[in-house]
């Protein structure tokens, strides 16, 4: 991983390269900030840094044979310890495999992506107590090509105590040549007595005009600094959008009373499956409900898009107190046949045909 490959953090690039530069290598850092802010891509930006051969530009070459190496996460001076769970492997070594493809993805990781990455889903994943003796065997060899020996800690706060106390005796007395790098969303949930010794490197939010480089500047405002958040909510969009897109569609057909619109509708929506089904129903009640409270001149508008407003406006004439409750108990009664396995096709028309009646 280069530095010109991690998205804006411009100033934090420029103080890590200095420090090298200058030959001011702290024995052990902490790069920490919120979720998706870039702080692992930076650390392992830093580490290719710190045994590059061919450092310029303030970056490294990225065609060394050590940058070659770091790129694959293959480089035999650099360890990684990060929490797992037993039932997906015995050890980090053991899912060290895993790990690398993981880190390959994207350098922007998240603890639950990893979890589930590495097959343990939904379970608790820690750093176990084993890996110190693992750790100490790995840095008491000398080291195979490098000046420095580098120990990646991806959420140090998930380790075990035994090993944050060995963990601890080594930051008292480090061992000549190696670096520890501790990556942590939780600082404030590390052992104090690692905390004071060990160099602290913030990691801000990523800049908004960094991240508007890549995304529109309705999710940047939503990721706040987040390059993990702006992804989420861009995929939450295109879903949302296709809600939207077919909403729009059957509230035509209803308004225009138009069967064939209907039963174009009903055909394309059934093939959707139950589960996206009743999340549509959702959705379009909460439309309707929107669209009561704007024909009351009490809109929430803050929390539509610009697209779902202007709609809203079109289609709050049409929903008032005489309907609303009729109109919201037809959308429930269909997702609760969806639910119990009626034949989509059928519930949807007849839920349109409904519509008709209730919508002038
Ligand atoms: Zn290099």
């Amino acid at each position: 991983m280069q530095f010109k490959q991690i998205i804006g953090q411009e100033a934090v690039k420029a103080r890590l390269t200095a420090g090298v530069d200058r030959q001011r290598i702290p024995h052990a850092q902490l790069f920490w900030g919120i979720e998706g802010c870039g702080k692992a891509a930076l650390a392992l930006a830093y580490a290719q840094y710190l045994n590059c051969t061919n450092r310029h530009d303030g970056d490294s070459c990225g065609t060394c044979p050590s940058c070659r190496q770091m790129e694959k996460f293959v480089h035999p001076d650099v360890h990684f310890l990060f929490p797992y769970n037993k039932e997906a492997g015995g050890s980090c070594n053991d899912l060290l495999p895993r790990w690398r493809e993981y880190l390959s993805r994207s350098p922007y990781i998240r603890l639950a992506d990893w979890t589930a990455f590495s097959g343990a889903a939904g379970k608790q994943c820690i750093i176990y107590s084993q890996e110190s003796d693992i750790l100490l065997g790995k840095l008491s060899l000398k080291s195979y090509q490098s000046p420095y020996k580098v120990v990646l800690i991806w959420a140090p706060e998930r380790m075990h105590e035994t090993l944050a106390n060995k963990l601890l005796k080594l930051l008292e007395e480090p061992p000549a040549g190696t670096v520890f790098l501790l990556v942590s969303d939780e600082p404030d949930s590390l052992l104090a007595t690692i905390l004071s010794r060990i160099q602290s490197v913030h990691v801000p939010p990523i800049d908004d005009a960094a991240l508007g480089s890549q995304f529109d500047p309705d999710t940047v405002r939503i990721a706040q600094g987040s390059y993990t958040r702006a992804l989420q909510q861009q995929s939450d969009d295109t879903a949302a959008r296709g809600f939207f897109e077919s909403a729009r569609q059957l509230m035509n057909a209803v308004v225009l009373k138009d069967l064939v619109r209907l039963r174009d509708w009903t055909e394309t929506t059934s093939k959707t499956g139950r589960e996206p089904i009743k999340r549509f129903l959702d959705y379009v009640s909460h439309i309707i409900r929107e669209s009561f409270l704007a024909n009351l001149g009490q809109p929430e508008l803050l929390y539509h898009t610009q697209y779902e407003a202007l709609f809203i406006d079109k289609l709050k004439s049409h929903i008032h107190p005489g309907n609303v409750e009729d109109i919201c108990r037809q959308l429930e009664t269909a997702r609760a046949q969806i639910g119990q396995n009626a034949l989509a096709k059928s519930v949807l028309f007849d839920m349109g045909l409904q519509l008709f009646t209730k919508i002038k």
